[in-house]
């Protein structure tokens, strides 16, 4: 179908989309959550650590108070896992997404160690880069305490960096800047070496942070994920050893809500944290730290985990593409990234079409990520992406939900050629 046949089939599309309605679906795309046989793997994580096997392998009593930064076993799988080493690296309960917020709401109300002054108390607003389309629950809290956003583009190969050096070196109010940078949420983009290293060495304010947010370091859908880059390293190389703040979790591995999550960062940002950590709490959830590191073993345990989560996943991610394709390649009324892991595909529509896409999705019972959600402040300037999250749902129901979400965007699109014509 041409775009003028698109134009002329509106009729035929909105009788389509009629029928869509009439089956009174009730489906869900819209949050990126492992499925239930994804968490039945970990299962047996559950029978762990068993009556009387409370003690680390160094003999810490997991059930007492103690231990801020984390149990060393764990520590070590995701510090390998994560590009760290073990020993820059902590683990914590279970949202790394917390521990993004609370280093937020430090640096606000202390300064890092690297701040004239707490981040709360500059003359005028602070602000973040935010590589776009991105993450929602990161704009959340930096919209949340006032922080500025500043929309820069994600390119397949990380952040367009000459945008984000002639940002940073123009201002000294940038302050951080949110990245994911593995299998990227929502585009499946990771950041090549040459990008992460102009992003650790160009010019920016002292206490300016990258927080370089590897929640997909291991969930690949090909062979092999990417190795880790050893980032902290490179940091500490270019003279800006306490530029980035590394986070992972494992909350895609075993029981998302109740896994483990990391911070890798230098000697002085981590002893930074902690200690204000260490006022908040007494000790982190050692028995689940343990109870990972009985389960996963070592970083080739989790490596072998996450190829049976790719099994489970991958077909679903393939429908994806092949409806995409068989549905919206021929009117060239979309473009859609091909991700070689993570939990998203990118959707992106024509121009001025997804909200309305999503609305009439909603309206057939079909709940997508609302649009604008992977921009700063929910505002896509181009109203034109889609977050696709194919994980959660069965496949079955996965099949007729995009067909669905595929009607909807050739039917916006058909309206709004016609809308220009008239
Ligand atoms: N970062 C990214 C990029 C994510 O996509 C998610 C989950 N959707 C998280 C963090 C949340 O991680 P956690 O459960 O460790 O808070």
């Amino acid at each position: 179908m041409s775009a003028d046949q698109l134009r002329d089939t509106q009729n035929a599309l909105r009788a389509q989309y009629d029928d869509l309605c009439a089956a009174g679906l009730a489906l869900d795309l819209t949050r990126g959550k492992p499925a239930a046989d994804q968490l039945d793997l970990s299962e047996p994580m559950l029978a762990l650590p068993g009556e009387g096997n409370h003690l680390s392998p160094e003999g810490v009593d997991c059930r007492n108070y103690g231990g801020i930064n984390g149990l060393p076993g764990i520590r070590a799988i995701f510090g390998e896992l994560l590009g760290t080493g073990p020993d820059r690296i902590l683990a914590e309960n279970n949202a790394s997404l917390q521990i993004m917020h609370d280093l937020t709401v430090f640096a606000l109300l202390l300064g890092t160690p690297d701040s004239e002054r707490p981040w709360s108390q500059e003359p005028g607003p602070i602000k973040f880069l935010c590589p776009v389309p991105g993450y929602d629950r990161h704009f959340a809290i930096t919209e949340r305490y006032g922080i500025e956003m500043i929309n820069v583009p994600m390119n397949p190969d990380g952040p367009d960096v000459d945008i984000c050096a002639e940002l940073v070196a123009a201002d000294p109010a940038i302050k951080g800047m949110w990245l994911v940078p593995t299998y990227s949420n929502p585009t499946g983009y990771t950041v090549s070496e040459q990008v992460a290293r102009a992003l650790v060495s160009m010019p920016a304010a002292p206490d300016f942070r990258i927080y370089w947010d590897n929640a997909y370091a291991v969930h690949t859908l090909i062979d092999q994920a990417p190795e880790p880059l050893p980032i902290l390293d490179m940091a500490a190389e270019a003279g800006n050893p306490n530029r980035v703040y590394v986070f992972g979790s494992t909350s895609k591995i075993t029981f998302a809500g109740a896994g483990v999550s990391f911070f890798g960062s230098s000697t002085e940002n981590l002893d930074w944290y902690s200690g204000s950590l260490s006022i908040a709490k007494i000790g982190p959830d050692k028995l689940n730290h343990l109870r990972h590191q009985q389960f996963l073993v070592d970083a080739d345990g989790v490596r072998a985990h996450m190829a049976r989560h790719r099994e489970l996943i991958a077909p679903k991610f393939a429908l994806v593409l092949d409806i995409l394709e068989k549905r919206l390649g021929e009117a060239k009324i979309a473009s859609w990234t091909e991700p070689d892991g993570g939990y998203f595909i990118s959707l992106d529509v024509i121009d001025g079409t997804a909200a309305r896409t999503v609305q009439l999705a909603k309206d057939a019972g079909i709940a997508l990520t609302a649009a604008g959600s992977t921009f700063p402040y929910k505002k896509d300037p181009n109203d034109r992406n889609i977050r696709l999250a194919p994980t959660f749902p069965p496949i079955d129901e996965l099949a007729v939900a995009m067909d669905g979400v595929a009607t909807c965007a050739l039917l916006a699109a058909a309206e709004t050629l016609a809308e220009r014509d008239s």
